[in-house]
């Protein structure tokens, strides 16, 4: 027995710091106590009195991957989600005959969470309708957030039991991971439950996550009315609709007090330069779904303009009723794609998109931050670590992002090795300088 797991690559990406060439990331108790060069890790544990046995990666080296946005429970629902709609309405109609059908949602979500690992990922914002599908993060022991999704709530039937029914699911849910409830979306359910949510999950420092700027009709337009939406007694966003107002669903949400830092939203596509400053000011991060999106039928976003502005941005794959697979870096591509297609030439995009599947998702679940944070590669954090199988090199990056999907050939989680390919050679030796 060895004090210490030494993972060592030809490239260490730790996201918070310089890649590095020939890098370690050693590992004590699920936990990183060093990241560095190989050469000076091994000469520090060794100076320290620790013994080290190592794992060595021809390849490059990342933290675990963040999925920002899915819902596990719809793996199972891949026969939608192969399909292409022609908008919101029209997949949703697609949706809804396939899940009223009624399915093992236990069964398919744990089936997610393998996928999920098989991709690379070590954290998942995953949000459920059913309870039976509730512990699939718990069970897989896989590090996020489990957000109970609430909609469909009129506002007479809130106040009646709505609210008590909701607080008992959200206490329910199998813990660890984080916890949290999604407001459906802005538009699915009344005002009263989008007013209290945020404050049943802050009461209990929980995460709020919600799907917004995902169909077109959220988007803003230009009207005139003599008063404010909120002076005019509406019970919900079609009620403002209905009366012309043409407030987008961005400044509805922002109104009732939905967002802030403790909020991610998903999808964001349709964002005017106001909907995506307020995004900004309340430090809301935006999980962006690009595959899922297309499937749907609906615009791309507006992922060049997140990038100059500045917005915090995640990524998700959104579920398999939308979108061909769990593997986050297949979003990341077409992030990339999308990026230059609208005009983004920056050298950063590679990076920024790679800190976005990582890092970004992340902080968009409060989980980078505190004693079990995670999304980057530094001292004290979780040993979430993802192995890829691109040579290390200049444009190592660059290839990670533009063709990194089907690539992780190994998953350790809390430092524990969750899933590997044959490539990887599970078996630690002990770790010598200069032996490499
Ligand atoms: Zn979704």
């Amino acid at each position: 027995m060895t004090d210490v797991t030494v993972y060592s690559a030809d490239l260490v990406v730790p996201i918070t710091a310089p890649a590095i060439t020939d890098g370690a990331v050693a590992v004590r108790d699920g936990r990183i106590v060093h990241v560095g060069e190989r050469s000076w890790v091994l000469r520090s544990l060794a100076d320290r009195g620790m013994t080290a046995s190592e794992i060595h990666w021809a390849g490059i080296l990342t933290p675990g991957l963040v999925n920002a946005h899915t819902h596990l429970q719809y793996t199972g629902m891949a026969e939608v989600g192969q399909g292409r709609y022609d908008g919101f309405e029209d997949w949703v109609r697609a949706f809804d005959s396939v899940y009223e059908r009624g399915r093992d949602w236990a069964a398919d979500a744990a089936a997610g969470a393998e996928q999920a690992l098989r991709f690379g990922t070590t954290a998942v914002a995953d949000v459920v309708t059913d309870s039976t599908a509730a512990s699939a993060l718990h069970d897989a022991r896989l590090h996020g957030i489990t957000y109970w999704e609430v909609m469909s709530w009129t506002n007479a039937d809130w106040a009646r039991t709505g609210r008590t029914q909701v607080e008992h699911a959200l206490d329910a849910l199998p813990m660890p991971p984080g916890s949290g409830l999604s407001p459906h979306a802005p538009y699915s359910l009344d005002i009263e439950p989008l007013l209290e949510i945020p404050d049943i999950v802050r009461e209990r420092g929980g995460r709020i996550h919600i799907h917004l700027g995902e169909a077109a009709f959220e988007s803003e337009f230009a009207h005139e009315h003599p008063q404010a939406w909120h002076t005019a007694g509406l019970a919900s966003f079609q009620e403002l609709r209905d009366a012309g107002f043409g407030t987008s669903a961005t400044e509805f949400v922002d109104q009732l007090g939905v967002l802030g830092p403790d909020c991610h939203i998903a999808h964001g596509v349709y964002m005017s330069a106001r909907d995506r400053a307020i995004l900004r000011e309340r430090r809301t991060t935006v999980a962006l779904c690009p595959r899922s999106n297309a499937v749907i039928g609906l615009e791309e976003p507006p992922i060049a303009a997140y990038l100059r502005e500045g917005s915090p941005i995640a990524v998700g794959t959104d579920s398999l009723s939308s979108s061909p697979s769990l593997d986050v870096l297949a979003d990341v591509a077409e992030l990339a794609r999308i990026a230059r297609s609208q005009g983004y030439t920056d050298r950063d995009l590679h990076a920024r998109l790679l800190g976005a599947a990582t890092l970004g998702g992340a902080h968009a679940m409060g989980i980078d931050v505190g004693p079990a944070r995670t999304g980057y590669l530094a001292v004290g954090a979780l040993a979430d670590l993802t192995f890829f199988d691109i040579p290390a090199g200049e444009d190592a990056v660059a290839e990670l992002v533009e063709s990194g999907a089907g690539r992780a050939c190994a998953t350790v989680v809390a430092g524990e090795v969750r899933y590997a390919t044959d490539a990887f050679d599970r078996s630690p030796v002990v770790a010598q300088e200069g032996t490499r």
